[in-house]
């Protein structure tokens, strides 16, 4: 029988927030996949637990996944762990899931620390609906293409970024949505030095021009202003009162119709129609 991929978040900084199922999902795992696999060591040494390690990470992902793969088939149990944080959020596992789905083996995750749901929750922007954005690509143009694609969007957008490209990233934030528009820069998360930066992007570019970045930062940016609702000219309405009633509506029933559809009163629009 096939074993299965087991999804292993581990902490973003704070070692207190590995869970007892984590812990003993990486203990029953009969190997590890690791990104780093110096970092996953230490990691394990702390947790008190022997465990062969493999390497996967992105340009391995290929040879490394398909090895994997064929592991688990013949019934062994793997734990993917990235460096920090959830698998396959900004880090490898993407592709090992999507091999083993297309394969029929089971894969499960455990819940535990994102970044970027951390940073979301404590941002104090609206945490309805959002959306996420990872890193920003360094290549100017398909970063301009990724922010232009951003242009009007009205979820919460959350972004990652390397302390020594915040004041880049927040200049062509700042170029793509106005001044104005709030963010929360949120760094060290669950760490000593945590902290919430809530300000508008002339205010973060403006704070970073003084202090200099430090940490991994978690980028969370306002969405736009829904557009405002075009209200129709009690003219244009009018205009297509008279249309409906040349269709062969009665006067009543045109402008119940046109109030419906454009949201306009109907006794206004009644007596307006009345002296036509
Ligand atoms: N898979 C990880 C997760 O679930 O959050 C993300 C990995 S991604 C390669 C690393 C980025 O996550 C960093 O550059 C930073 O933007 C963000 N990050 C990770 N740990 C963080 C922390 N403690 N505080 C703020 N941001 C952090």
């Amino acid at each position: 029988m096939a074993g299965m991929l087991y999804l292993v978040p581990t902490p973003i900084g704070n070692l207190g927030d590995i869970s007892q199922r984590c812990r003993e999902t990486l203990e029953q795992a009969d190997f590890i996949a690791a990104e780093d696999t110096r970092v996953s060591l230490k990691l394990l040494n702390h947790l008190g637990i022997k465990k062969p390690l493999v390497s996967y990470y992105e340009h391995n992902r290929e040879a490394s996944g398909q090895k994997i793969l064929e592991r688990i088939e013949q019934g062994e149990t793997c734990a993917l762990v990235s460096d920090a944080g959830s698998p396959a959020i900004s880090d490898p596992g993407e592709d090992l899931v999507a091999l083993c789905a297309q394969n029929g083996i089971t894969v499960s995750a455990i819940p535990g620390p994102c970044a970027a749901i951390t940073a979301l929750s404590i941002s104090g922007l609206p945490t309805g609906r959002f959306t996420f954005e990872g890193f920003l690509s360094t290549n100017k143009k398909n970063r301009q293409e990724h922010l232009a694609l951003l242009d009007g969007e009205q979820r919460t957008m959350i972004f990652y970024e390397a302390p020594h490209k915040l004041t880049g990233t927040l200049d062509d934030l700042l170029h793509a949505f106005g001044p104005d528009r709030r963010i929360s820069l949120c760094r060290e998360l669950t760490k000593l030095h945590e902290e919430v930066i809530r300000t508008t992007l002339q205010g973060a570019v403006d704070y970073y021009a003084e202090n200099a970045p430090r940490g991994e930062y978690v980028l969370i940016l306002e969405g736009a202003e829904p557009p405002a609702e075009e209200t129709l000219s009690i003219e244009d309405a009018l205009a297509l009162v008279a249309k409906k009633i040349e269709g062969g509506l009665s006067k009543k029933d045109a402008v119940k119709q046109v109030a419906k559809e454009t949201g306009l009163s109907k006794n206004i629009l009644y007596d307006e129609a009345v002296k036509l």
